[in-house]
């Protein structure tokens, strides 16, 4: 047994936007307990001490301190070298950025590369699980599944469908559509702990066959996901009117193919209205906040408080490369600026919630992972207050761990991160 001391803090549920303390525990002097790569208990340092067996490693990491491993509910590996490319917005960024990044990945040796240095990106911020697209490319979701089970992380991958409206190198058909992630679902999903999701890019890169070739796939397979996006931008909306006449709304078009449902993620969903909102909450539908693309891309404000009140599950994204940080602290800095905007908060604690638990809730894994309960998946990072001198001066005047949380959100990234474990393993990034 492994027992880690430091400062311990985890959300038992959403907190909200009073940030409701019983939400929430914290444990200035804690202590982790870990065996068998699951958490055994998490509380104060001093009634866990007392009752340690003799053979517990005590790893003294005081002054740290210790969140659940953060999730990322959706981000593109492929993207990871056009992060931060200047001036357009999605259509034509997709154009000239996004996909002659993919068109490289026919080469799978540089899949392997970019997966490899991904993962390590995710652990390097204290990421520990993510939902990632891959290219068109099969074995661009072999790359990364082999990476993220080289270091044993619960990682949701899948392949993309497209086969109009992108360049004709990165089409695939209906047909191999779903052949090819039929045989991905089968060779991936449910391997240690990877998943597999189906993928299809977006409605409009689908052709009417293929949505119905990914219904098909999601009903032979209930228990794989769904990851696509959702109403991202305006000129985005409008193209996906004039394609689906005959659907009430965007979201719409993905529930007549089968494509809303438990487990089904959607990227963005920042143009919905009141309808779609209880639709995807009563379906049990997921959308994923990603604050630095929206706001990168100029693609809008997501209306967190609207879908929390309308019941539906979320969790934050990075959504790189159209998203600018991997970092989760910078990605809440920048989703409680979009709350702002709006004239609503997003405390601390919520903000950790929506990175943690809340976006294990969107994955359906809270029953595995987002939270120190006993029995979860010691997943976990060390966050170091010390990791710049700005939020070591700012830290140590801060008054309570709220405040710290906070400070540590606006100004920390990755040199805040001391560590990060994986299933009881820390990781060498
Ligand atoms: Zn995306």
């Amino acid at each position: 047994m492994q027992a880690i001391r430091a400062s311990v803090l985890h959300c038992l549920a959403d907190p909200g936007e009073a940030g409701r303390k019983d939400a929430w525990e914290y444990f200035d002097d804690g202590m982790l307990l870990v065996d068998g790569g699951r958490i055994v208990d998490a509380g104060d340092a001093g009634r866990l001490l007392g009752a340690l067996p003799a053979n517990a490693r005590v790893r003294d990491l005081r002054g740290k301190l210790i969140v659940p491993g953060f999730i990322d509910c959706h981000v593109h590996f492929p993207q990871l070298d056009i992060i931060g490319s200047y001036g357009e917005q999605l259509l034509d960024w997709l154009s000239r950025y996004a996909y002659p990044a993919e068109s490289r990945f026919a080469d799978a040796g540089h899949a392997r590369e970019v997966a490899q240095s991904f993962v390590t990106e995710l652990l390097r911020n204290g990421t520990t699980t993510a939902l990632v697209f891959g290219t068109v490319h099969p074995h661009s979701a072999d790359a990364i599944f082999e990476a993220a089970e080289a270091r044993g992380m619960r990682l949701i991958a899948g392949k993309v469908l497209m086969d109009r409206n992108c360049p004709e190198d990165l089409r695939d058909d209906p047909d191999s559509a779903y052949a090819d992630s039929r045989a991905l679902i089968e060779r991936w999903h449910g391997r240690g702990r990877l998943g597999y999701a189906i993928t299809p890019r977006f409605a409009l890169t689908s052709s009417e066959a293929q949505l119905e070739a990914a219904g098909r796939l999601a009903r032979e397979f209930p228990d794989v996901w769904v990851h696509t996006h959702l109403a991202e931008n305006l000129e985005e909306v409008e193209a996906i009117a004039r394609q689906y006449p005959d659907s009430r709304s965007y979201l719409d078009v993905y529930d007549r193919f089968g494509l809303l449902r438990e487990k089904s993620v959607f990227a963005h969903c920042l143009h919905m209205d009141a309808e779609d909102r209880s639709t995807m909450a009563a379906k049990g539908g997921a959308a994923a906040f990603c604050p630095t693309s929206n706001l990168f891309l100029g693609s809008g404000l997501f209306r967190l408080t609207a879908m929390r009140d309308a019941g539906v599950r979320c969790g934050l994204g990075t959504d790189v490369g159209g998203g600018t940080s991997l970092s989760m602290l910078r990605t809440a800095s920048e989703a409680y600026k979009v709350l702002h905007l709006q004239e609503h908060a997003l405390p601390p604690m919520q903000a950790l919630y929506l990175a943690t638990l809340g976006a294990a809730e969107a994955l359906y894994l809270e029953d595995k992972i987002g939270n120190f309960r006993p029995g979860r998946e010691a997943d976990f990072v060390v966050l170091d207050y010390a990791g710049s001198s700005l939020t070591a001066r700012r830290t140590a005047a801060a008054e309570g761990i709220e405040e710290k949380l906070f400070a540590l959100m606006t100004l920390g990234d990755d040199r805040n991160v001391t560590s990060t474990w994986v299933a009881g393993v820390e990781q060498v990034v």
